[in-house]
C-alpha cells in the first residue's frame, strides 16, 4: 500500500501532497470530493479559463500573494490554519477552508515537494457570521437594532442633502400597554404580539423603509424619499389602521394602540440624535395631547422641553416656602355603601406666572432633580394635619383615612419610617389613618432594600399601597414578596373597558390575581355609570374617580364630608 494512503487515506481533513513541478502525488477521499478531482487550484498548473473553482483569501489584501497555495509551499512557504473562500461557481454558497501547508522531502522519491492539509470550517463560520448578524438585529422581531437605525438614518440625510426639497421622516413609535399584556397573559404572549405587530407594520411598509425595535415596547421607523407634508401624516395613519384589528394571542384577542411622534430631516446639519430625540418629543405630545393620533415635531415643542424644565427648577426650589403649593383631595368611596372612607391629597402648584399647573407638569421635574423629597414631605405634614383636623371637627370623619403618593426618591432616604413616625406623633393621628400609596417603579429602582423599609412602615399599622398598577413593570406573580394592603388599578384598564372586552378581561384577572394575594382592590378613573357597574360586578372594594368627585379642594371636600 501507498506510504501516503496508510497515513492520510482516512484522515477527516482533506490532505494533498504534490511534487516539486506542482504535480499532485496523492489526495486522499476528503480531498477529492472537497476539490470534485480538480486541484488546480491548489496548484495553478493548468491556468484553464473554464475552471469553475478559485480561490480568494479571507482578507482582501492577502489576494493575490496567497493563490495557489500547494505551489507556494512548494517554493518553500509555510500556512499554518490560513482561512480561504473556495467559490465553485458565481451561485455556489462558500466553502470556508483552514489550509496548513509546508514544504516536504517526499519520503518514496526523496524529491522536495509540499503537503496541504485542508479543513472545511464552513460550518463555523456560519455561526460566527450569524452571531456578527444577530449583534445588528433585534432577537425577537429580527428588525435592525438602533444602532444600525441611526446609521441609517446619517446616511440618509448624507443623500437627502444632496437632492433639492428632500426629505426624511423619522417615526418614533410607543406601543401602549404592552406591560399589561405581560403582565395579564405572560410575557410569552408580550412577545407574540410585539412580533405580530411588527409583521403587520412590516407588510404596510415600502422594502426601502427601515424599521427599527429601541427596545421594549419602542420603535423607530425612517421614511426615505419623502416628498410632502400630507405624504408622512398618510403613512402616520396608515399604522394606526393597521394596527387596528386585534391580535388573537394565545385565544384572546388583543387590541393594540401606538402614540407617534415625527420628526422631519433635510440636511447634514441635523443628526440621527436629534432627529430621533425630536421625533420622541413628539410623541409624547401626541400621548398627552387626548385624541391627537400622532404628532410632527415643531421648534416650538424643543422650546417648550428646555426652557420649561430649567425656569420650573428654580421656581420650584422656593414654591414650598413661598406657599405655591396647594393640595386637592379626592375622595375615595366604598363601593358597597358609596359612603367616603378616604381620601387623596394631589398637589397642585399655583405658579406665579403660569397659573395653576398639575402634577404632570412638575412632578417628573421635581423627581429629576431631588426636589420631590421637600415636596413630599411638605406633603405628608400638611394632609396629615388637615385629616386631623377633619376627624376632630366632622363626626362623618372620624375613621376618614388619607391615601398619600410618595415618590421611589423618598424611599431612598435613611430613616423613612421614623421621620413617617415624627409627623404622626408630631400631629398625633393614628397610624392606621396613613395609607402610603407607592408605584411599581419603587420596587425596581430598591427591590433589595424595600422589602424591610415597607415591613418596617407597615409594622408601625401604616397602610401601604401599590398604585398604578398594570401601567409599569411588576407583575403580580412577585407581588407576593411585598407587604401591601391594596392594589390600586391604574385608569387606563378602565377606559374604554365598556366596549373592550380584551381590557374587561385583563380587569378581571387582576382583581382575581389580587384577592389570591389578599390585598384588596381600589379602582382608579371611575368616570361613568358603567364603569360603575363594572367596578362592582368585579366585586372592587372602593374606588375614586370624577363619577363621584373630582379632587376638591380642602373646603369643598370638607362640604362634602358634612353632607353624607
Ligand atoms: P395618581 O396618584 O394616579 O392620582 C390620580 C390622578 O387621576 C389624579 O390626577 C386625579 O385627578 C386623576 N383622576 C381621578 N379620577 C379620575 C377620573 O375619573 N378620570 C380621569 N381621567 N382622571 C382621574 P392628578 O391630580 O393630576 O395627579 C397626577 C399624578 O401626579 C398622580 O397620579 C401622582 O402620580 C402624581 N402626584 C400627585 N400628587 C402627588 C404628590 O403629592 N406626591 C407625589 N409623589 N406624586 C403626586
Ligand atoms: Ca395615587
Ligand atoms: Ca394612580
Amino acid at each position: 500500500m501507498d506510504i501516503y494512503a496508510a497515513l492520510f487515506g482516512n484522515c477527516g481533513d482533506a490532505v494533498v501532497i504534490a511534487n516539486d513541478q506542482a504535480q499532485i502525488i496523492f489526495a486522499n477521499a476528503a480531498a477529492q470530493a472537497l476539490f470534485h478531482n480538480d486541484f488546480s487550484v491548489l496548484t495553478g498548473s493548468t491556468d484553464r479559463s473554464d475552471s469553475r473553482l478559485f480561490f480568494e483569501v479571507n482578507d482582501a489584501s492577502a489576494i493575490r500573494e496567497a493563490s495557489f497555495p500547494l505551489k507556494r509551499v512548494i517554493a518553500g512557504m509555510n500556512f499554518c490554519d490560513r482561512e480561504f473562500r473556495l467559490q465553485s461557481s458565481e451561485a455556489a454558497p462558500n466553502i470556508w477552508l483552514s489550509i496548513t501547508g509546508y514544504p516536504l522531502l517526499l519520503p518514496t522519491t526523496s524529491q522536495h515537494g509540499g503537503i496541504l492539509i485542508i479543513r472545511d470550517i464552513s460550518k463555523y463560520r456560519a455561526i460566527d457570521l450569524k452571531k456578527v448578524r444577530d449583534s445588528f438585529r433585534d432577537k425577537l422581531t429580527g428588525l435592525v437594532s438602533s444602532n444600525v437605525f441611526m446609521d441609517r438614518i446619517e446616511h440618509a440625510l448624507i443623500r437627502v442633502e444632496q437632492k433639492e426639497n428632500g426629505l426624511i421622516a423619522v417615526f418614533y413609535i410607543d406601543i401602549k400597554r404592552l406591560k399589561a399584556v405581560n403582565d395579564t397573559f405572560g410575557y410569552i404572549a408580550g412577545d407574540q404580539l410585539l412580533v405580530a405587530v411588527v409583521n403587520r407594520l412590516q407588510a404596510s411598509l415600502r422594502p426601502t423603509d427601515t424599521l427599527s425595535r429601541l427596545g421594549g415596547d419602542k420603535f423607530a421607523l425612517l421614511v426615505e424619499d419623502v416628498t410632502s407634508f400630507s405624504q408622512v401624516s398618510a403613512i402616520a395613519e396608515t399604522i394606526h389602521e393597521t394596527l387596528q384589528a386585534p391580535f388573537p394571542i394565545q385565544g384572546n384577542n388583543i387590541n393594540v394602540d401606538v402614540s407617534l411622534g415625527i420628526s422631519l430631516g433635510n440636511n447634514l446639519s441635523q443628526t440621527a440624535d436629534t432627529l430621533l430625540r425630536q421625533a420622541d418629543i413628539a410623541m409624547n405630545w401626541a400621548k398627552e395631547a387626548f385624541g391627537e393620533k400622532y404628532c410632527v415635531f415643531k421648534d416650538s415643542m424643543q422650546a417648550d422641553d428646555d426652557s420649561n424644565s430649567l425656569h420650573l427648577e428654580m421656581d420650584l426650589k422656593k414654591a414650598i416656602e413661598n406657599h405655591e403649593l396647594f393640595l386637592e383631595y379626592q375622595p375615595i368611596f366604598l363601593i358597597r355603601t358609596q359612603k367616603i372612607i378616604g381620601v387623596e391629597p394631589l398637589v397642585r402648584w399655583n405658579h406665579p406666572c403660569r397659573g395653576l399647573l398639575p402634577p404632570s407638569q412638575f412632578i417628573r421635574l421635581a423627581e429629576k432633580t431631588g426636589l420631590v423629597i421637600p415636596l413630599g414631605w411638605w406633603v405628608l405634614k400638611e394632609s396629615c394635619h388637615q385629616l386631623k383636623f377633619w376627624q376632630e371637627t366632622i363626626p362623618q370623619a372620624k375613621q376618614l383615612f388619607i391615601s398619600v403618593n410618595m415618590s421611589s426618591q423618598q424611599f431612598s432616604q435613611k430613616d423613612l419610617p421614623g421621620k413617617i413616625k415624627q409627623i404622626l406623633d408630631a400631629v398625633n393621628l393614628l397610624p392606621k389613618s396613613l395609607k402610603i400609596e407607592i408605584t411599581e417603579g419603587v420596587l425596581i429602582e430598591n427591590s433589595n432594600s424595600i422589602i424591610e423599609t415597607l415591613k418596617a412602615i407597615r409594622s408601625m399599622g401604616i397602610k401601604l399601597s401599590i398604585d398604578d398598577f398594570g401601567t409599569g413593570y411588576s407583575s403580580l406573580s412577585y407581588l407576593h414578596k411585598f407587604p401591601f394592603d391594596t392594589l390600586k388599578i391604574d385608569r387606563s384598564f378602565l377606559e374604554n373597558a365598556d366596549s373592550d372586552f380584551e381590557k374587561l378581561e385583563i380587569l378581571q384577572s387582576v382583581v382575581r390575581l389580587a384577592w389570591n394575594l389578599g390585598l384588596e382592590v381600589v379602582a382608579e378613573g371611575i368616570e361613568t355609570q358603567k364603569h360603575f357597574n363594572q367596578i362592582k360586578a368585579l366585586r372592587c372594594e372602593s374606588g375614586q374617580g370624577f363619577l363621584f368627585s373630582k379632587p376638591l379642594d380642602a373646603h369643598a371636600m370638607e362640604i362634602l364630608l358634612r353632607s353624607q
